[in-house]
């Protein structure tokens, strides 16, 4: 069979391709990085390597624990097989330590601790920004029912309780992450974790230096920032593996 050509979908840091099943996708991690809406661009020789490297090995140990993902299998350094979603279009964000946007709107310092974790969502739309928004509002906009927005909430809580331990392990703070969820569509009525979790959408400090060690290396120009995914992948596998 000749392979395709052209990718269904391509984004700011991957592309989907189709696979010979219709409900398997393969997901090809870029060297690409953005950041404020893209319109901060950069490459990195072997970002893509790392994140599906970290992502593959975080959503296996998900896996592992009970949470159900559309991770099938990682295929080559690049790329791994997914199930197919229809993705929900709403972030969700998960908050243990006041940082970036909350600190923005709030003037809280950046590093202050929770008493409980902070969750919020966003509706996932580029031209808008991806605005934040309130339960009131995806139920207006019918961006998830009810039901599915409690278990986004519950899942979403349960993720982090599994990554807040295997980074502490790891000797990082999970600071606050980014989680998309979609419906099969093998079966619309199971949500499975899409998406990637991997240092561009997590916020991780090393617990002793306060270092960070995710995708703030490159919004704030502070440099190394392969290395510390690098950093990332090396102490999650020695760990893990
Ligand atoms: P963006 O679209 O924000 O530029 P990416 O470059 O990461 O982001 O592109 C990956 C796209 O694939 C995202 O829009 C994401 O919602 C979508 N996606 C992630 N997992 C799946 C999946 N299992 N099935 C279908 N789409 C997915
Ligand atoms: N995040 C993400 N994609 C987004 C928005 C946020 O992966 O479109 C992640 C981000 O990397 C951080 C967390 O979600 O780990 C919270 O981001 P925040 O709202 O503080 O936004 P930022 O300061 O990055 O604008």
């Amino acid at each position: 069979m000749i392979a395709a050509m052209e990718p269904l979908y391509e984004g700011k840091a991957k592309r989907l391709w189709a696979t010979n099943d219709p409900d398997v996708l393969r997901m090809e991690f870029k060297n690409d990085a953005t950041a404020f809406n893209g319109e901060k661009k950069a490459s990195f020789d072997d970002k893509g390597r790392l994140n599906n490297a970290i992502s593959t090995r975080i959503y296996q140990l998900l896996e592992s624990e009970g949470v159900p993902t559309h991770l099938v299998r990682r295929i080559d350094d690049t790329s791994a097989e997914v199930r197919k979603v229809e993705i929900l279009p709403v972030e969700v964000i998960v908050r243990n330590f006041a940082a970036g946007s909350f600190c923005r709107r709030t003037g809280m310092a950046e590093g202050t601790p929770f008493s409980r974790s902070v969750i919020e969502f966003s509706y996932k739309n580029d031209e808008l920004g991806d605005p934040l928004i309130n339960e009131d509002y995806i139920r207006e906009m019918k961006l998830a029912s009810e039901a599915e927005l409690s278990h986004l909430r519950a899942r979403a809580l349960e993720v982090n309780g599994i990554l807040t331990r295997l980074f502490d392990e790891c000797g990082l703070r999970l600071v606050d992450f980014k989680l998309e969820f979609g419906r099969l569509a093998t079966d619309p009525s199971r949500i499975v974790l899409a998406d990637e979790i991997s240092p561009d959408g997590c916020r991780l400090w090393d617990k002793k230096t306060g270092e960070k060690m995710d995708k703030d290396r490159f919004r704030r120009d502070l440099g190394g920032v392969m290395e510390a995914y690098r950093e990332v992948l090396d102490r999650i596998s020695d760990l893990l593996d």
